[in-house]
């Protein structure tokens, strides 16, 4: 059986990058950026004022000159003016380039006006470029500013459009299907008899691949009848790039999903990983590119296979540089008797030095997703039998 670790590698080896797609910048929040971004100018462009006030020419060391007959106004977005004489000083609005001739600026609040002739205050000196945002201070024409590989972030945003660029290269959305199997689930919202369950795996699921930036396609529910099963999941492959499955790969006799997919022609990459929950997870791929998850139904499970596997692969595929793994520090001691990974669900929260402490709030079995409510998520815990000290360094996953 393989570790969560071999189950990373099996998996980044069966990853085939989606293609690219331009869109325009409104539509790129969140996407995998696949071209870099050049700077298309110097950044600032010019010397740029950065506060309302007068710009005059040379330092006015004490003694020298503090009162300056204003000549005119220099607003942004207009082009510059001149300024013609040391006795003079020009208005400038912040955004405005700085006038020729001129090298120091000094703030409104620093100068009374009077008659036009605006006068220094006493006992304040002002600094040259002080309150000018320097032409080229930031990034120089052609620099790159965004690699390939880049989530696109408000920032990031902000910056190809300064780049000049109304649309952008990225990774196009991988097509998700999310199917949920078992002939005990019923709909939210339908009657249903006292051994029935309800289907909630689904919008679990629909919910975590959203907020992780995805748009499954598809949300359908199958029953355990296995023709009727294999008849939609070839569908669903044909129209898909990932498969989502949730329930029917364990040891039961109605668990027909890994035959029914390998009957398909998906090869099985993985069955089983050393790790609980989620231990039956099944995963595999058909050529071109085509991936299917298979998480074992139980909604602690699936929850946890969808954030430890499914989410990173999705993102690997789109072209997204790996993110550090976040680490936490476990906020108690915690036991572990099983010789398997254990995913701890936790409540983060933080001490007096800033540390992010995970508080560990364990469910009873893999089957009690009540628990769950208002974790942020699960640590990984090395395989037992062991006592995880309080204080230990773990990797942890956001919901
Ligand atoms: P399975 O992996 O199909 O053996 O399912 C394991 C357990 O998870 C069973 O108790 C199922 O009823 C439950 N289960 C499976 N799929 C779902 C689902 N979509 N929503 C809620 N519970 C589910
Ligand atoms: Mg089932």
């Amino acid at each position: 059986m393989l570790t969560p670790a071999e189950a990373d590698t099996a998996i980044a080896a069966a990853l085939v990058q989606v293609a690219a797609e331009e869109l325009p910048l409104s539509a790129c929040a969140g996407r995998v950026l696949r071209r870099e971004v050049r700077a298309e100018r110097d950044a600032p462009p010019f010397d740029r004022v950065t506060m309302d006030g007068i710009a005059i020419a040379g330092t006015p060391a004490d003694g020298a000159r503090r009162s300056f007959r204003i000549a005119g106004v220099q607003a942004a977005g207009t082009p510059p003016l001149t300024l013609r004489s040391a006795d003079e000083c020009l208005e400038v609005m912040t955004g405005a380039k700085l006038p020729a001739g001129c090298d120091t600026v000094v703030p409104f609040e620093r100068i009374h006006v009077a008659d036009r002739q605006a006068t220094i205050e006493p006992g304040y000196l002002p600094v040259p470029w002080l309150h000018v945002h320097r032409r080229a201070s930031d990034a120089s024409a052609g620099e790159v500013l965004l690699t390939a590989g880049t989530r696109l972030g408000a920032p990031e945003i902000a910056i190809a459009a300064s780049a000049g660029l109304p649309r952008l290269s990225v990774s196009c959305r991988p097509g998700i299907a999310v199917i949920s199997t078992g002939d005990e689930l019923v709909e939210p919202g339908l009657p249903l008899r006292d051994y029935q369950v309800r289907r909630s795996n689904s919008y679990g699921l629909a919910a975590a691949l959203a907020l992780a930036g995805h748009a499954p396609g598809t949300d359908l529910h199958l029953t355990d009848d296995k023709d009727k099963l294999q008849r939609s999941l070839a569908h669903e492959l044909d129209r898909h790039d990932v498969l989502v499955l949730s329930g029917g790969v364990s040891a039961g006799r109605f668990d027909h999903v890994p035959a029914a997919l390998a009957a398909l022609g998906v090869q099985r990459v993985f069955h089983q990983v050393a790790q609980r929950p989620g231990r039956p997870l099944w995963f595999g791929t058909r050529a071109p590119g085509k991936l299917v998850f298979a998480l074992p139904g139980n909604p602690v499970s699936v929850l946890v296979c969808l954030s430890r596997y499914v989410v990173p692969a999705l993102a690997a595929l789109s072209g997204a540089r790996p993110s550090p793994p976040w680490t936490v520090a476990l906020a108690r001691p915690f036991e572990l008797q099983a010789p398997l990974t254990c995913f701890l669900p936790v409540t983060l929260r933080y001490d007096q030095d800033g540390r992010t402490l995970a508080e560990p709030r364990p469910t009873r079995g893999s089957g009690d997703f009540i628990s769950l409510a208002g974790t942020d998520g699960f640590v990984e815990l090395p395989p037992g039998p062991a006592s995880h000290p309080m204080g230990l360094a773990v990797p942890f996953h956001r919901w």
